[in-house]
C-alpha cells in the first residue's frame, strides 16, 4: 500500500482513503482561515512500479476550477526536476496518472517553491556584491520579510513576487530576474545606472509555508489589501507600502499566475480614476518591446479591461498606479503552458520563468529613458 503525506513546508492535501493504489482519493485543504483552495503539493512514498490513479474529488470546487481545463500536474522525484503526467478533469473531479520509476515522488500544481528553497535562495543572492539586502518587517508567524535593493539611478523601480503563495512560478521568476540584476550583462547594467531598483522576492512566506493558494496566515488575500492595509492583519503589504512611500515609484511590476489562461500577459491598470493618455502609452510600449525580445510573451489573451473609474484600488498595481502615476504592471504566468510557444513535456516551467524574468529585465532597461 502506497503511503501519502503532505505535512511538510508548502504541503497540501488530505487524505480522505489510500487504501488501492488505482483508486486514491484526495481532497485540498482550504488556505486556514479563508475559502480559497488551489495549490495542492504532497508526497507518495512506497510507489515504485505502481499504477496511481489519485482523484482530487473537491477539485470542482475550487477557486478558479476553469483552470483545470486542459490542465497537467507536475510531479518529481526529487522536488528539483519537475514533468507533466496524465491529468484529466470530469465531473468537478481531477485525476492524476502515473506509474513512478521510483519509490518515492511528489505531485504539486505547479513546480514547488517551499520556503527552504526560498532561503537557500536568499543566502545565495546575499553573496553577490552589487545587491542590498535588507529585512524590513516580520509576517504574522515571524518570517522575515527580505528587501534587495540594486543601483544607484535615480529612477525608483519596484519589482514584487509572490503575493498568492500557491502561485510559484513568481519565485522561479526572481530566480532568473535577482542574479541576473546583479550581474555584469549590458542590460542589468544600463538598469542599474538608470534606476534604483527594490526588490521583494516573496511576498507571502507564511502563505508558501502552510501550503495556502492565495491567502496569509491571517486568511487576508495581499492582492486586496493594498488601500486599506493594516499591519496585524497584512504586515507583508504595510511595510513594502511604508517603504514605497519613502522611495516613491517609477515603475512597478507585481509577479503573479493565472490558473485559467495557458499563456504570459500583463494587466496594466486602466480603469483607475487617473488612468491617462501617456499611461496608455508606456503600457503599450513595455508589451511592444516585450513582442520583440520574447517567444513566450503575448498580447492576445488577458484580462478583461476594467471601465473608466471602476478599477479596484485594493489590487498592489492599480494602488500603485494611482498612488504615484507610475508605470504598473501585474504580470500573469501560465499553471498550464503558454500557448504562443508551446513546450508540451513540461509545460510552462521553472527554467522558463528564469529565462523570462531575464527579457523582462531587459525590457525594463530599456524603457527607463521614456519613464
Ligand atoms: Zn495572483
Amino acid at each position: 500500500m502506497v503511503s501519502i503525506t503532505s505535512d511538510f513546508d508548502h504541503g497540501n492535501v488530505r487524505v480522505i482513503n489510500a487504501d488501492r493504489a488505482s483508486d486514491v482519493r484526495l481532497e485540498i485543504k482550504a488556505d486556514g482561515a479563508a475559502d480559497f483552495f488551489q495549490w495542492f503539493y504532497y508526497k507518495v512514498e512506497d510507489a515504485l512500479g505502481v499504477d496511481l490513479t489519485m482523484r482530487l474529488t473537491n477539485a470542482g470546487g475550487a477557486s478558479y476550477a476553469p483552470g483545470w481545463t486542459d490542465y497537467r500536474a507536475v510531479a518529481s522525484y526529487d522536488a528539483e526536476t519537475w514533468f507533466r503526467v496524465d491529468t484529466d478533469y470530469a465531473d468537478g473531479v481531477l485525476s492524476i496518472r502515473h506509474t513512478p520509476e521510483q519509490s518515492a515522488v511528489f505531485y504539486a500544481y505547479f513546480a514547488a517553491y517551499p520556503v527552504a528553497r526560498y532561503q537557500r535562495f536568499i543566502e545565495e543572492t546575499k553573496a553577490h556584491a552589487l545587491l542590498t539586502h535588507e529585512i524590513i518587517g516580520e509576517t504574522i508567524d515571524g518570517q522575515p520579510i527580505d528587501c534587495f535593493t540594486a543601483g544607484e539611478g535615480a529612477l525608483q523601480y519596484w519589482v514584487i513576487a509572490r503575493q498568492h503563495p500557491g502561485e510559484t512560478m513568481a519565485s522561479w521568476w526572481m530566480e532568473g530576474f535577482l542574479p541576473d540584476l546583479a550581474g555584469d550583462g549590458a542590460a542589468a547594467q544600463r538598469l542599474r545606472q538608470a534606476a534604483t531598483v527594490h526588490v521583494i522576492p516573496c511576498m507571502n512566506l507564511d502563505g508558501s509555508r502552510r501550503g495556502h493558494l492565495r491567502t496569509n496566515a491571517a486568511g487576508v488575500d495581499l492582492n486586496r489589501a493594498w488601500r486599506n492595509t493594516k499591519s496585524d492583519k497584512s504586515p507583508e503589504v504595510y511595510c513594502v507600502r511604508n517603504r514605497m512611500r519613502e522611495t516613491g515609484v517609477d515603475f512597478f511590476m507585481d509577479v503573479h499566475g493565472d490558473e485559467a489562461i495557458p499563456n504570459n500577459f500583463l494587466a496594466g491598470a486602466q480603469g483607475i480614476p487617473s488612468w491617462s493618455d501617456r499611461h496608455q502609452q508606456l503600457f503599450d510600449r513595455y508589451s511592444a518591446l516585450m513582442l520583440d525580445v520574447s517567444k513566450d510573451f503575448q498580447t492576445k489573451d488577458g484580462y478583461p479591461i476594467a471601465p473608466p473609474g471602476k478599477a479596484n484600488l485594493d489590487i498592489a498595481n492599480n494602488y500603485v498606479a494611482e498612488t504615484w502615476g507610475c508605470l504598473s504592471l501585474t504580470l500573469e504566468m501560465p499553471f498550464k503552458d503558454a500557448n504562443v510557444n508551446p513546450m508540451p513535456d513540461v509545460g510552462w516551467s521553472p527554467e522558463r520563468c528564469r529565462a523570462f524574468a531575464r527579457e523582462h529585465l531587459a525590457v525594463m532597461a530599456e524603457i527607463a529613458g521614456e519613464l
